[in-house]
């Protein structure tokens, strides 16, 4: 191996007097690095177009479709129905063991939610609830601004359901966990519906 894979340590000696370890000090406090930082900072504060700075709350920041925000619990756009099945997936890959859930056998003969919980002081915001729902029943919206008093701080199944008269708002395309808005486009087609899907664009 070449003298030029090794790194050169430092072992000069520490100082003993006085003096010279005030002088160490003055040489590791005031380096030029720190001017530069500050000169940078200062520029930017003082700049008129410098849009760093966020009058928050007066101001809001764009959140992204995938952020991992509050959870929210959606209806089927069509017939208002929740679209959680108690299937229990969400409550068993939770990491932090925040998801609660009962469930009851209805009139029709299928599984209800009675209750559904996030203990949301527990919660690291990971998503794996959300990509594990077969139903894409829970997903995370953009909502950041959370706060408790209380470490154990739960949002039960009324607050993150969608409400009903609420449920011309509710997009299909809501968080984290949800499909694209795109999705029916990037669905494979069966050879066979493919064909019939070729031969009626031919037809028109
Ligand atoms: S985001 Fe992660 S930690 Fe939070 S409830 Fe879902 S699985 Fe649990
Ligand atoms: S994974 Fe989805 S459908 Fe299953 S219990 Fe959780 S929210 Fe409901």
């Amino acid at each position: 191996m070449g003298m030029g894979k090794y790194i050169n340590v430092d072992n000069t000696k520490p100082p003993v007097s006085t003096s010279d370890k005030f002088k160490r000090f003055v040489k590791r406090t005031f380096k030029p690095e720190l001017f530069i930082g500050l000169g940078v900072v200062f520029r930017e504060m003082v700049r008129k177009d410098s849009n760093h700075t966020m009058f928050y709350p007066m101001e809001k920041v764009q959140i992204d479709a995938r952020y991992r925000g509050v959870h929210k619990l959606l209806r089927v756009l069509e017939s208002g129905n929740e679209r959680c099945i108690g299937c229990g997936l969400c409550e068993k890959i939770c990491v932090s063991n925040c998801i609660a859930m009962d469930t009851h056998l209805g009139d029709d003969g299928r599984k209800k939610v009675s209750n559904y919980s996030i203990n949301f002081g527990r919660c690291v915001y990971c998503g794996l609830c959300a990509d594990v729902c077969p139903e894409l029943a829970i997903v995370h919206g953009g909502d950041y601004e959370f706060s408790s008093e209380q470490r154990a701080y739960y949002g039960f199944k009324n607050d993150l359901l969608t409400k009903k008269d609420e449920l011309k708002n509710q997009v299909e395309f809501e968080g984290y966990g949800s499909l694209p808005v795109d999705s029916s486009d990037k669905v494979k087609f069966t050879p066979t519906s493919y064909i019939q899907k070729e031969e009626s664009k031919d037809k028109e």
